[in-house]
């Protein structure tokens, strides 16, 4: 594993708490990715995961604790905030590429915009990232015209463009109809063997199984387990992750 013990974590929350109006959804979390991990998040549906990956990216703001990005505290707004945003990238359960926009254009705009790509470059790039996903002869369709799995493809590459420095994943393949969701965890799975930082929320046992370097387990707006995909797998500690495995496997 790539933990070069100066290198900071990519990603390091300390003592996290989050609220919503009396709903404490976050309680205390501690964790770290280092750079080149890939770490699966597992727990069940209210667990605070989604709010976890929004508060990496300060979609979310939280009430107390910190979380860093490289090293650095979160900016609260403008352009650090921008760049933070370019620098951490997400891919949705929805996809939420713009309907209005090509394919090839939703992976140019914002390259162009916020890293001040020029539209030459932008599109050379975007180009190669959708012949990495697969899907370069759809570059010029509207996002109605592609399939599920195409969509979610689509996504990450306009996530790639911006070259991030760690891709968060939430429930990607969730929204999927079952054919699709290997081909998305397939371009998953080659961003991690090309060393890329991934935090992935999923329900794909079989992806935290092969991909994940390590299996953090949320319950209840805790931090329950975090440890080897073997470990949890074959050894969980605690009843909570017994119970959910024994539901889920
Ligand atoms: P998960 O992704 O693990 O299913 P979430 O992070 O979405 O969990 O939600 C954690 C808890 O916070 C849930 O009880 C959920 O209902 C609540 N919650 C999430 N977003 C909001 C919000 N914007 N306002 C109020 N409560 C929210
Ligand atoms: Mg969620």
């Amino acid at each position: 594993m790539s933990t070069a013990t100066s290198a900071p974590p990519m990603i390091k929350a300390s003592g996290v708490n989050k609220f919503f109006g009396d709903l404490h959804v976050l309680k205390e979390i501690d964790f770290e990715v280092p750079a080149g991990q890939v770490v699966v998040v597992l727990g069940p549906s209210g667990s605070g995961k989604s709010t976890l990956c929004r508060a990496i990216n300060r979609l979310e703001p939280i009430n107390s604790g910190e979380i860093q990005v490289d090293g650095k505290p979160l900016p609260a707004e403008g352009k650090a905030l921008a760049a933070l945003r370019a620098d951490v990238g997400m891919v949705f359960q929805q996809f939420n590429l713009f309907a209005h926009k090509t394919i090839l254009d939703n992976v140019t705009l914002a390259p162009q915009k916020v890293r001040k790509v020029s539209a030459g470059d932008a599109r050379k790039t975007a180009m190669e990232l959708l012949e990495r996903v697969g899907i370069a002869n759809q570059a010029q369709k509207y996002p109605a015209q592609l399939s599920g799995g195409q969509q979610q493809r689509a996504a990450i590459a306009r996530a790639l463009a911006m070259r991030p420095k760690v891709m968060l994943f939430d429930e990607p393949t969730s929204a999927l109809d079952p054919e699709m969701v290997q081909e998305v965890l397939d371009t998953m799975t080659s961003l991690a063997d090309e060393g890329m930082t991934m935090l992935v929320v999923t329900h794909e046992m079989g992806f935290a199984r092969r991909a994940a370097h390590r299996v953090v387990f949320m319950s209840d707006g805790e931090i329950v387990e975090d440890s080897t995909p073997d470990d949890f797998f074959t050894a969980p500690k605690s009843e909570r992750a017994k119970d959910f495995l024994g539901k889920i496997l």
